[in-house]
């Protein structure tokens, strides 16, 4: 794993074109000083631990792609492929953890800020980088969202190869455990049914069988390069056992992901209902635009989540019973990472790849369910 860039390949990359530079007038007056932003790109934490079969996670291959000059939102999709395409990641892409009836549904959306444009799939089945067709969506179409069997027809049109089954051995009988963990009768009363698929899942991860992260899960990532110009992606398979067709926030406008080229962009991974609720990263876009921090802006999303949360199956000792982060960064090239509970986040700069704690609104970890 690559992880500090020597002196040529950050020269070469571009990145020292970052800070102060100098701007050359035609005219041959005295070149202008003006600020330029750092190059930088952040991700949920599997952008850094995550590897594939390569030695580059997410965020080193979208830096460098990046800053050598290929298009960001390019950049940042070919990052994302990279968990996407891992699958010993149950949280995103091919091997992802399948809905309640054992198909996997993947959910994807891109924004691209100085094109102004952007791309979205949700419920998507067979295809294991769904971020390549919300990348499809946003340049081959009028629409920004396609879902479902729609979304997988569109799909096949543009050439992705589509499979039957993004299910591994590891999924597959994650699943059946999760089936046979649930009430074998299978007759519970709605309320209940949700819980106990719920608490089947949850007592899985307390037992060691699903990584938390995994149970939830997915990946987002978002860069600015030295030009300012700034781009973000989100993909995930959602939520492990969802009810099928359930859409999450990760591939909705302005809730898994917003980018606003003139201002910045955040994206989030957690407990998407609790985000699509305030549609919190264009909340947070919003509170840069008024001039509050990445960080500042990502706390008052959380702030607004935890407000917004009353319902007492979603407490814990009156504290939100969930994980939510957001990755955050604005048009200067400064970046948070906020989370509800002590979490952690990728990121790379002209220094490297690294994983970094969050600023979380309520200490200690998040709690079991
Ligand atoms: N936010 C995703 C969803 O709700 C899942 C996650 O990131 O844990 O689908």
């Amino acid at each position: 794993m690559p992880s500090r860039l020597n002196r040529r390949q950050f020269v070469r990359s571009g990145a020292a074109a970052a800070g102060l530079g100098l701007a050359a007038r035609a005219d041959g007056a005295p070149a202008i000083l003006q600020s330029r932003p750092r190059p930088v790109v952040i991700a949920s934490t599997n952008g850094h631990t995550r590897l594939h079969d390569g030695n580059e996670s997410c965020v080193a291959r979208a830096f460098r792609l990046m800053t050598g000059g290929t298009d960001v939102l390019e950049s940042l999709i070919a990052g994302v492929n990279i968990v996407e395409l891992d699958p010993k990641d149950t949280s995103v892409g091919y091997g992802g953890l399948p809905n309640a009836e054992g198909v996997v549904q993947l959910d994807s959306c891109c924004m691209h800020g100085p094109k102004k444009r952007a791309g979205g799939v949700a419920a998507l089945e067979g295809v294991r980088t769904p971020s390549k067709v919300a990348y499809a969506v946003l340049q081959n179409t009028d629409h920004h969202l396609l879902v479902g069997a729609g979304a997988q027809k569109f799909a096949r049109q543009m050439g992705f190869q589509v499979e039957d089954d993004l299910n591994t051995d590891t999924s597959r009988k994650l699943w059946l455990e999760w089936k046979r963990r649930l009430d074998p009768e299978h007759f519970l009363d709605p309320e209940k049914r949700a819980q106990a698929s719920f608490d089947a899942g949850w007592s899985m991860v307390r037992d060691g069988l699903i990584d938390r992260d995994h149970f939830f899960g997915t990946i987002n990532c978002d860069g600015i390069n030295a030009k300012g110009e700034i781009c973000g992606v989100t993909t995930t398979s959602g939520l492990a056992w969802k009810i099928p067709g359930r859409v999450g926030d990760s591939p909705i406008l302005g809730a898994g992901l917003y980018v606003d080229g003139e201002v910045g962009a955040a994206g989030s991974t957690g407990r998407g209902e609790a985000n699509l609720y305030g549609l919190c990263s264009f909340l947070i876009v919003e509170q840069m635009r008024a001039g509050r921090s990445p960080k500042d802006a990502g706390m008052e999303a959380l702030r607004r989540v935890r407000a917004n949360t009353i319902e007492k199956r979603l407490l814990h000792e009156g504290k939100p019973k969930f994980g939510l982060n957001f990755y955050i960064l604005n048009k200067n090239g400064e970046f948070a990472g906020v989370s509800m509970y002590e979490s952690s986040f990728a990121v790379c700069t002209e220094n490297g790849p690294e994983t970094r704690k969050t600023e979380s609104l309520i200490e200690g970890k998040e709690p079991n369910w």
